[in-house]
């Protein structure tokens, strides 16, 4: 047990799984995280007031600089989603070629390379942290690899020491697709001091969300002036000049007053989920499962991901429970290496033979439902249906 006074007393109370028994007969893998309706009111009725929707507008600057303070981070830019910050870090860093990247991660992380002209590079993962895994990516090292691309596959930090190494001794840039990791901490330092550039996003079904929305982080002053100016469709605002080809991913303030109101119960919410996950955790172990090897010295508990014996059994798992009303999802399936559009191009050579590891994975994972108003009940229900099928 931790120490606790007499304040910590009183929020420890609210901390604990939902008792509340829900009505819900249909479980979803997540639930966004709704606030207070009247704190998100009184915020609108702010925007109404002063008549200032978008565009750099104070909410999404008092959002930035919290989010910043929050994560210990020095650069720190918000964006409309995190599509748009994986496509604008390719582009500010303008890379070129091929860039290596993981087959097991949602279906954003590749499209951006595909929307930047860009060649991905499938490597590999490990078949413990679900994370690129470094040995193959130097393995598919080519004259024509500017970049990594790696995913901190729900919000597990990568191999961010050996990665930096090969980036070193290559001459490659390294960007990392933190979409899940938000306040994650890499041997007590934000996962977001890594690398060239790292993106996130706050879409409604991520741990913290602003609705539709993301951010970059960098350490490099002159990057981040070009990427205000990119978000920005270019536009120097001093010079009143546009100069250079840049996009429109500005946030607006309806969606930075959500992420205001969401970032005030963020840490309990975490707090919550770290009970569902420990809860699944030790009422499935003793069965045939795998979970995932979590590298972090801060965790955000944002996914349940379990890997069953084989594809059949968690089929077989996820039939049985999307019978009785609760929804997981097999994700990533399929690997984005698998994705129709990729067949028949001409590094879909390297397909098949070498990702062994992703595939394994891939068929034989489930993402449970896991988010904080998730029900005891409910909890121990889906715990119960995988032992019945595993058992
Ligand atoms: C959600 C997600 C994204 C994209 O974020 P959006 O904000 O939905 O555009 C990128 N990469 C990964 C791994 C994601 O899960």
């Amino acid at each position: 047990m931790l120490d606790l006074d007499s304040q910590d007393l009183e929020s420890e109370a609210e901390i604990q799984i939902s008792t509340e028994v829900s009505n819900e007969n249909h479980i979803n893998v997540t639930l966004p995280d709704l606030p207070d309706i009247n704190e998100y009111v009184h915020y609108l009725e702010e925007i109404w007031d002063s008549k200032w929707l978008t565009n750099d507008g104070q909410f999404v600057q008092l959002l930035e600089k919290k989010l910043k303070e929050f994560m210990g981070l020095k650069k720190f830019l918000l964006v409309s989603n995190g599509t748009l910050a994986l496509q604008i870090a390719l582009k500010v860093l303008n890379i070129k070629g091929s860039v290596i990247t993981t087959p097991f991660t949602f279906a954003a992380t590749t499209n951006s390379l595909l929307w930047e002209g860009l060649n991905p590079i499938f490597a590999d993962i490990h078949p413990e942290t679900f994370n690129i895994d470094p040995r193959d990516v130097e393995r598919k090292i080519t004259p024509d690899t500017s970049a990594i691309m790696a995913v901190h596959t729900y919000g597990n930090p990568c191999d961010v020491e050996v990665i930096e190494e090969i980036a070193e001794d290559k001459d490659l840039m390294v960007i990392y697709d933190g979409a899940h990791a938000f306040n994650v901490q890499y041997k007590n330092r934000s996962i977001f001091s890594y690398g060239d550039i790292s993106t996130l996003s706050f879409h409604a079904t991520k741990a913290f969300h602003t609705i539709e929305g993301g951010a970059l982080v960098t350490h490099d002053l002159e990057v981040e002036e070009k990427i205000k100016l990119i978000r920005n469709h270019g536009i120097d605002t001093s010079l009143e000049e546009v100069i250079l080809p840049g996009t429109n991913a500005k946030m607006n303030e309806f969606q930075a007053i959500m992420g205001l109101c969401n970032l005030k119960n963020i840490e309990k919410n975490i707090q919550i989920r770290k009970l569902i996950y420990e809860c699944y955790v030790e009422n499935l172990q003793d069965l045939d499962v795998k979970f995932q090897k979590i590298q972090a010295s801060q965790y955000n508990y944002a996914y349940m991901p379990v890997c069953f014996e084989d594809e059949k059994t968690r089929n077989q798992v996820q039939l049985t429970l999307s019978q009785r009303g609760y929804y997981p999802r097999k994700y990533f399936y399929p690997l984005t290496a698998d994705f129709e559009y990729f067949k028949n191009k001409s590094n879909d050579l390297n397909r098949k033979y070498d990702l062994k590891t992703a595939t394994d994975v891939s068929n034989s994972i489930l993402c449970l439902p896991l988010y904080p108003t998730l029900s005891l009940v409910d909890t121990y229900k889906i715990i119960n249906i995988i032992r019945e099928v595993v058992s």
